[in-house]
């Protein structure tokens, strides 16, 4: 569904990601964890097109090929972009706006779609996250628990074709975790195709099909969560699981 071969990104003399390879299919879920500074929120980042890679391809359907080493045109991001939406650690709500403004905003302004019928599904997503009754509301009104669940209605509301989740529960109170990762659940359950970065192992282990363990700009290892999380082969990824856990 989502193939990348050969993935590079470098800033300046510091190369992040090294020759990365991976492919998620269509409904699946894809787990990525390692360290800090391993490079997942670089890796993130560039399938969303929003840091743009030294190199590597990217296939979506075996229709869609980006291929970085050559010049890529402004038209080719953008596309690109609109093929994912990304749910950030830290929200990156506008202000300004209230939730349902927040969600209109990429799909009317953006896309250019028809403002009405925006709104009407935009009201659909924020019901699908528990808020259909926080809809006029403005973020700093909201709990770091609410804005995540309006930041993820915004990036489902482009109708994208894959969804990225960059830590999406890192800057939440403990007690506020669980209703943004049943959100995320359920959109598993409902066969989104995602990629979620994650320090959280035990909702890795329940909603992914595949994990990919990173460390230094490598991946140094990827499979199944029972073998990844529970029966990890390579030493670094052992060493990893034992420090958090
Ligand atoms: P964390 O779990 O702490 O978020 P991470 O695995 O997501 O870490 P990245 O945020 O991808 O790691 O960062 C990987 C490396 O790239 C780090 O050394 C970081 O300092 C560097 N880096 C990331 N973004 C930039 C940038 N825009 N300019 C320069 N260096 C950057």
């Amino acid at each position: 569904y989502l193939n990348v071969d050969g993935l590079s990104k470098s800033f300046g003399d510091l190369e992040v990601l090294k020759d990365i390879d991976l492919s998620i299919e269509k409904g699946k879920v894809l787990s990525i964890i390692g360290p800090s500074g391993s490079g997942k929120t670089t890796l993130l980042r560039c399938l969303n097109a929003l840091e743009l890679p030294n190199k590597g391809k990217f296939t979506f359907h075996d229709d869609f090929k980006v291929d970085f080493s050559g010049k890529i045109s402004k038209k080719e991001v953008l596309n690109l972009r609109r093929k994912s939406g990304m749910v950030f650690q830290s929200y990156n709500l506008f202000p300004h706006k209230t939730a349902l403004e927040n969600v209109t905003e990429g799909p009317v302004i953006v896309q250019k779609r028809n403002k009405e019928k925006e709104k009407k599904y935009a009201l659909e997503l924020l019901t699908k996250v528990g808020l259909q009754d926080k809809a006029n509301l403005y973020p700093h009104q909201l709990s770091g628990g609410q804005q995540q669940r309006v930041g993820i209605a915004r990036a489902l509301a482009i109708e994208p074709e894959l969804m990225l989740f960059d830590e999406p529960t890192s800057a939440l109170d403990p007690e506020l975790i669980g209703d943004v990762l049943s959100v995320i659940k359920d959109l598993a359950s409902e066969n989104w195709t995602m990629a979620v970065v994650t320090h959280e192992l035990q909702f890795a282990e329940q909603v992914s099909d595949e994990v990919i363990f990173m460390d230094g700009g490598y991946i140094v290892e990827q499979g199944p969560p029972e073998e990844v999380l529970k029966a990890p082969k390579e030493e670094r990824t052992q060493q990893f699981l034992q420090r958090i856990l």
